[in-house]
């Protein structure tokens, strides 16, 4: 059925109390993520709106809406904070969204492990975790609105990458409980290695509404500044502190060309200079300062969360991940961004080369981290934007020299960066989502079934 025949007012009828808009401002607005960052995908999404959103408050209510959706065959599209860059949660082809941000209960803390249901803000977790004395081992530099559900969902890896490896790396995540989609919609719990069929599927194959997570014991992480002459001085420094003797939750690299997107840091990164920003743990930090001065690197800031609070500054999650490129767009909308992972060993004198070669066009950020236990480097690119060929040649050239891109300009899990169909996930699309209702257009190795099907 078009989604221009279905009667809302009776769909919506169907789901007792849970709360719905149909019309006005907020169905636009929930419509939307962060993937104007690109203006490629900011073209091509933005006449993508729902027909309906729908607020449940409990899994019941996720129950409800699922098997509404199911005998009416429309599509869904599941939103946590918004905050995804790929126009994972807008829905390509209307229908109902559900936004999930109302189901956040954390139901349990124990030793070393938190289960929580997957609207609740990471910011929001984070506090009740560390009031148990414990710390989440990882999370996006948009905590504040993001989900957990939605990172699990949709991210990658984060702040607490360098210590705690990726999301895929195993046990961080420790079990994913899922709503099918159906008529009589199924409740399955997965744990171990089958928590990767639902990882990272963009929402397209099950309806995630409760996690369980490994916990760290809480530390007072000290948030640095070093500053460096040359870019290739911080990288050298980064790639030396990328080691098991230096306890760190965060390691990021940014060339000078970023400090006007820094106004508020002042003379703590000021034009001339390039800049690492670092979680360092206290026990760590003269080790650190001393290989930072080993390469010529100044500290222009040493403060604990408290303190970097009480002096109105950021912390220093703030300027990294994402949060770079979104410190760049406020100031200038021209910029846009790329993703690769660097070939290891990591190559600096590829870095300096890439550098000259590109000059303005491209202002060079890295993120340091480990996954499947080796040290990665991860460079987020901020590039001038002129056309989309010229976004694609770039990828190409980083390419022909070894590094992996993830095409932040693309809709679909496989061609951002995953490159094969996963068929685990599809296989786990037909036991969870037999109609292909979820998040339709995201799965495009599912897309080719149906293709195939129909043909
Ligand atoms: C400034 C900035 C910094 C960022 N930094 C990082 C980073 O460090 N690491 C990283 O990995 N990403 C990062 N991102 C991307 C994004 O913020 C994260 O992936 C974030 O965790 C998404 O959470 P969300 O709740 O906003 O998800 P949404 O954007 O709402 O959704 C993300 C995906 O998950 C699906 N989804 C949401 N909830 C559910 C559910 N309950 N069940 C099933 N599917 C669901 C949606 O359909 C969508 O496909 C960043 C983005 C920005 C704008």
């Amino acid at each position: 059925m078009n989604n221009r025949d279905i009667d809302w007012t009776r769909f919506a009828g169907e789901l007792g109390a849970v709360r719905t808009i149909a019309s006005g401002g907020q169905l636009r607005g929930k419509s939307r993520d962060f993937s104007w960052y690109s203006p490629i995908l900011n073209e091509q999404l933005k006449d993508c709106v729902a027909d309906l959103i729908v607020f449940p408050r409990t899994e019941e209510d996720v129950i409800r809406i699922a098997a509404a959706v199911s005998r009416w065959r429309v599509p869904l599209t599941m939103r946590g904070g918004g905050t995804g860059n790929y126009g994972q949660c807008v829905p390509l082809q209307g229908g109902v969204v559900m936004d999930m941000t109302e189901l956040k209960d954390v139901r349990e803390i124990r030793p070393g492990s938190v289960r929580v249901e997957a609207g609740a803000r990471i910011g929001d977790l984070q506090e009740v975790v560390r009031a148990s004395g414990q710390d989440l081992l990882m999370f996006p530099s948009t905590l504040r609105v993001a989900t957990i559900g939605g990172f699990i969902a949709g991210g990658y890896a984060g702040v607490g990458s360098i210590r705690h490896g990726i999301l895929k790396d195993a046990d961080n995540v420790r079990c994913i409980r899922v709503v099918t989609v159906e008529e009589t919609p199924r409740i399955v719990e997965l744990r171990g290695a089958d928590i990767q069929k639902v990882h990272h599927a963009f929402g397209t194959n099950g309806i995630i509404t409760e996690l369980e997570l490994t916990l760290k014991p809480a530390l007072d992480w000290l948030h640095t500044i070093t500053l460096f002459d040359s870019y290739g001085d911080a990288l050298r420094f980064c790639k030396a502190a990328s080691a098991p003797e230096f306890d760190l939750f965060l390691l990021t690299s940014v060339e000078k060309g970023f400090a006007p997107f820094y106004e508020h840091l002042g003379v703590r990164f000021p034009g001339d200079r390039n800049a690492v920003f670092a979680m360092v743990n206290p026990a760590s930090i003269n080790q650190y300062r001393e290989l930072a001065a080993l390469h010529s690197g100044v500290e222009s800031l040493c403060m604990n969360a408290g303190e970097l609070e009480a002096n109105e500054l950021p912390p220093a999650y703030e300027c990294a991940y994402n949060h770079t490129t979104l410190q760049a767009l406020k100031v200038d909308k021209q910029w846009t961004y790329l993703q690769i992972a660097h070939p290891q060993p990591f190559d600096i004198a590829l870095c300096e080369a890439l550098a000259k070669r590109f000059g303005d066009e491209i202002y060079w950020h890295h993120e340091f981290a480990r996954q499947f236990g080796e040290y990665q480097v991860f460079g987020i690119p901020l590039v001038r934007f002129t056309t989309a060929e010229r976004q694609y040649e770039i990828m190409r050239i980083f390419e022909s020299h070894g590094c992996a891109t993830f095409d932040p300009h693309v809709v679909t899990i496989e061609d951002g960066g995953m490159k094969e169909i996963d068929l685990a996930q599809i296989d786990f699309k037909r036991l969870a989502d037999p109609q292909g209702l979820l998040n339709p257009g995201k799965m495009r190795g599912w897309e080719a079934i149906v293709a195939e099907q129909a043909s």
